[in-house]
């Protein structure tokens, strides 16, 4: 069937990256589903039903607040009284220490319109010192992905995945973070016969529907792909007519001289699965027509996740799986709106469209439009800023996110978050908000009008159903303010093309940002309401792209390279009485949990966390299920219940990062990948005894 157009009334489900349509129905006093560019028949999930629970909390912040001085309570204060101190603050750090002492953070759960403010800001005022929390889940995939191809994003589209063979899901769990992506897409194909391979190191509710499931060793994603490379290889799976006119000669020779003799058997026992297994896994994926992989941070968050996700592609690519329907690369996004947070240029290192702020032409024609150039050294990463507060950093700016809770090693960033000027624009009072010094009360994603792109580059419109409850206002007014006030009191101003800063509603701000994003040039809102809207939709054409890669790779190239890539060590070494912690997400609740714990229905469902043990480790350490334990390493300490489960792999254990406390993060390192600077999240060594 054509994809639906985007409903008329209907808001986007802010709690995963799938994009479904919803609408509040007052009688019932829930979300419920609004057929929609993605949800085509309505379908929601738990998160989606209960998404209009969290907006008309008792706790929402209403009104903006201040601290005096550091140490004392946070008071109520008027707009004008907040904003100034912001201004005058960000405009004192610039002048004194330049403007790479400023610190961006914006959000991958806000809408196109405002991270693109919050980036232009950033860049007029001189640096490009803002990033997203796609850093902390996807970074290492799209530099990988967009090293390769030239686009970072899911190479193909939901609505031709379902006609794959077999599906291969790597770290990822769709049926529980992508419900309405597996109820919908995923099932029906496994239910006419699609072959599933899945490599986590639990038996998720995604691993219970696999032929194949392999509980892969965190940390050692490598030696299995290239081992599932050299089985395709010596059984003669790879697709030939897709290397002979796709792929690098050298490169295929390079890969193959890699892989030669490859053991086999020692890598599986390596990564700690059955080389039977692994064996068959490699021979459902290669043997397919068509095969889908899908990726998620068990892939990505690891400081070896960008080579991880090389040699993922290796084994796309090796197979021929790439650039047709029913097969591809395809991250899994965790928010609503983390494609476009970084499609926007909400990234230190890109602006918008992806255009490298080191290129001096796409610098020239952002400069065309903007009336000021954006700096050209790239800026620093999420996590790097953190480690720079209060020394080379001395003010951020906080939307929409929780750093306090998301961040790794989260004793040292409650330390580091104390050392800047704070500001935290939010909906909630979070862990974050008692570090802050101005915090500015925003709107729910109920009460936006604005655009935001799902997992498979879909752009949709969200639209408002309520206003922000008491002297809260529309996130977009509210960074329009701030950029105009900061641009007037740094002098920025007088530079700026016309609109500047004086958009007169989001729609203009999407028009100015198809002007600086050749892949959104075609997209408007009149647009998106005749039809599903996907980038890359350039200027002058009727529709947007579905498979990308068909016939030359977005960089351009007919062929793409394979990059033998060897083994790298986690970065904690785990001692023999050390188990491994590897963190995730479960149905229930959403990222920092800053919202949905806010949920009555989704805090019956889970309203705590638990720790997954396996029996044997349990059994060694005189564990018994419902324990409280206490969960320790160098970094940090916390106390959790024990659940004793063989759903997770001997040696590992698992909680979420959803809760204050237990802060799961007070454990995870903040080793960064080299390439993406990702932490690695999925490894951390702990000590586990009974409290
Ligand atoms: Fe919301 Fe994702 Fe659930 Fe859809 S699948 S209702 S977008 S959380």
């Amino acid at each position: 069937d054509p994809a639906p157009a985007s409903a008329p009334d209907h808001a986007v489900c802010p709690f995963c990256g799938v994009g479904c349509a919803l609408r509040y129905d007052e009688r019932r006093g829930v979300g419920v589903g609004a057929k929609g560019a993605v949800n085509r028949r309505g379908e929601l999930c738990p998160k989606g039903v209960a998404a209009y629970d969290v907006v008309g909390d008792d706790e929402r912040l209403t009104a903006p607040m201040v601290r005096d001085a550091p140490g004392g309570g946070l008071r109520e204060a008027s707009w004008d009284e907040a904003l100034s101190r912001v201004v005058d603050e960000f405009a004192g750090v610039r002048d004194e220490f330049g403007p790479d002492a400023l610190a961006f953070f914006a959000s991958s759960n806000c809408t196109n319109e405002e991270n693109y403010v919050l980036g232009k800001l950033a860049r007029v005022l001189g640096t490009n010192n803002v990033d997203n929390c796609a850093r902390l889940c996807h970074a290492s995939t799209v530099a990988a992905m967009a090293g390769r191809f030239g686009a970072g994003a899911m190479t193909n589209t939901l609505d031709d995945v379902g006609e794959a063979d077999c599906f291969l899901v790597w770290g990822a769990n769709p049926a529980e973070q992508h419900p309405v992506i597996f109820s919908s897409y995923l099932y029906p194909a496994l239910k006419r016969g699609t072959d599933l391979v899945v490599v986590d190191p639990r038996e998720t509710a995604t691993a219970r529907h696999a032929d194949v499931h392999l509980p892969v060793r965190p940390g050692y994603d490598i030696p299995l792909l290239n081992a599932m490379c050299a089985v395709v290889l010596d059984e003669g799976l790879e697709g030939d007519a897709f290397l002979d006119a796709r792929i690098d000669a050298d490169s295929l020779d390079a890969l193959r001289a890699h892989l030669d003799g490859f053991d086999v058997d020692a890598a599986a026992e390596r990564a700690g699965v059955d080389p039977a297994d692994l064996r068959a896994a490699a021979r459902l994926y290669g043997g397919a027509d068509r095969a889908a992989a899908f990726t998620g941070m068990g892939t990505s968050q690891h400081h070896c996740g960008t080579a991880n996700v090389h040699a993922l592609l290796n084994l796309a690519l090796l197979t021929g799986n790439v650039g047709k329907r029913g097969a591809g690369v395809n991250p899994l996004r965790g928010q609503n709106n983390v494609q476009g947070a970084g499609d926007v240029g909400a990234l230190p290192n890109v602006l918008p469209g992806y255009r490298p702020v080191t290129d001096r032409d796409a610098r020239a024609a952002v400069a065309d439009v903007w009336g000021v150039s954006p700096p050209a050294e790239p800026g620093l990463t999420e996590v790097e800023l953190t480690h720079r507060f209060g020394d080379e950093v001395r003010a951020a700016y906080v939307f929409g996110e929780n750093p306090a809770v998301t961040e790794p090693n989260a004793n040292r960033v409650a330390d580091a978050l104390d050392d800047v000027f704070l500001v935290v624009h939010d909906i909630y009072p979070s862990e974050t908000t008692e570090y802050a010094d101005v915090v500015l009360p925003g709107s729910a994603f109920a009460e936006k009008d604005g655009t935001v792109t799902n997992t498979d580059r879909q752009i949709q419109r969200s639209r408002p159903s309520a206003d922000p409850p008491g002297d809260a206002r529309r996130d977009f007014d509210v960074l329009t303010e701030v950029a105009r006030r900061l641009a007037a009191e740094t002098g920025v101003a007088a530079d700026l093309a016309t609109p500047g800063f004086d958009y007169p509603d989001p729609e203009a701000a999407f028009d100015e940002l198809r002007r600086v994003a050749p892949i959104y040039a075609g997209v408007s809102y009149a647009g998106i309401g005749a039809a599903s809207q996907r980038w890359p939709f350039p200027e002058g054409a009727t529709e947007g792209t579905g498979v990308l890669h068909a016939e030359t790779f977005a960089n351009g190239e007919r062929r793409a390279r394979l990059e033998p890539v060897d083994h790298v060590d986690p970065a904690d070494e785990v001692e023999e009485t050390q188990l491994v912690l590897t963190t995730g997400r479960v149905l229930q609740h959403f990222n920092s949990g800053a919202v949905t714990r806010r949920s009555g229905v989704l805090t019956r469902l889970r309203g705590e966390d638990s720790l997954q043990i396996h029996p044997e480790d349990a059994a060694e350490r005189g564990v018994a299920d419902g324990d409280r334990l206490v969960v320790e390493n160098d970094r940090g300490r916390v106390e959790v219940a024990a659940e004793v489960t063989p759903a997770v792999r001997r040696g590992t254990v698992f909680c979420t990062f959803h809760f204050a406390e237990p802060l799961a993060n007070r454990l995870t390192g903040d080793a960064l990948d080299p390439t993406a600077k990702i932490p690695e999240y999925k490894h951390s060594a702990v000590h586990v005894r009974v409290a």
